[in-house]
């Protein structure tokens, strides 16, 4: 049994604390409805290990294991809202599956999302609770997308969810003109959420936020 799936204790009270964290990541400026439905409708504890599932909703990021972390729920949420807003998204790529959260996200709320992560244990993981949580449109691979994943581009949207030191231009061939990736990129300490959008001729940066996230790493594990 994978860990927090077969967990009957805490489900009592976790409708009522997702609540809460839905709240506040109203207060903190989060409107689409969609983005605070999928984030209500998600049990984040299952996607943590047991022994911190009662921290599963707090507005914080928390360890997974392999030095990695699941994204702390506001930053999910305003990535998600940003990659949605302004047009429809079909095929969205997820680089960084991690715990497989962001994915359950997505898989609510896209057609089809395609979700890759360079470290085998955590996306056997991942896998695992997508298919509890009978998320059937979202597609796990092992496989490093430090260069995104040609073989299904081109896609309506790209979120990354570790941090590379400068934008890929590799990835943003693999949107959709008109398409838009979020992520964050620089150096540890000093990184940016940013969107950007695919255009005719090249492409436009817009700051979303100062964040902090785990580095884009190359090969697999
Ligand atoms: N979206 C995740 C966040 C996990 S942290 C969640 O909600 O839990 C970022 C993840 O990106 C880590 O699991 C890390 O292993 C992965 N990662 C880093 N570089 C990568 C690369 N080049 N290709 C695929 N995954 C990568």
């Amino acid at each position: 049994m994978i860990a927090g799936i077969g967990y009957q204790g805490i489900g009592m009270t976790s409708q009522r604390t997702r609540e809460r964290l839905v709240e506040r990541l109203r207060q903190r400026g989060i409107q689409d409805p969609r983005v605070l439905d999928a984030i209500r409708n998600t049990p984040r504890h299952i996607f943590v290990d047991e022994a911190l599932a009662s921290r599963a909703y707090e507005d914080t990021a928390l360890p997974i294991g392999h030095g990695q972390t699941i994204s702390q729920p506001f930053i999910v949420a305003l990535m998600t809202q940003a990659l949605l807003e302004r047009q429809p998204m079909n095929k969205v790529l997820e680089i960084g599956t991690g715990s497989g959260y962001q994915t359950a996200i997505l898989a609510q709320l896209v057609k089809r999302v395609y979700s890759v992560e360079r470290i085998e244990a955590l996306l056997k993981l991942a896998r695992m609770r997508l298919r509890a949580l009978k998320l059937k449109n979202a597609h796990p691979r092992h496989c490093d997308g430090g260069m995104g994943l040609p073989q299904y581009a081109p896609y309506d949207g790209i979120i990354v969810t570790a941090a590379p030191e400068y934008i890929p231009e590799s990835l943003i061939e693999q949107l959709v003109v008109g398409g838009h990736m979020i992520l964050p990129y620089g150096q540890r300490n000093r990184q940016q959420l940013v969107r950007v959008v695919r255009t005719p001729h090249g492409y436009e940066t817009e700051r979303l936020e100062s964040v902090s996230f785990v580095p884009l790493l190359g090969g697999t594990q």
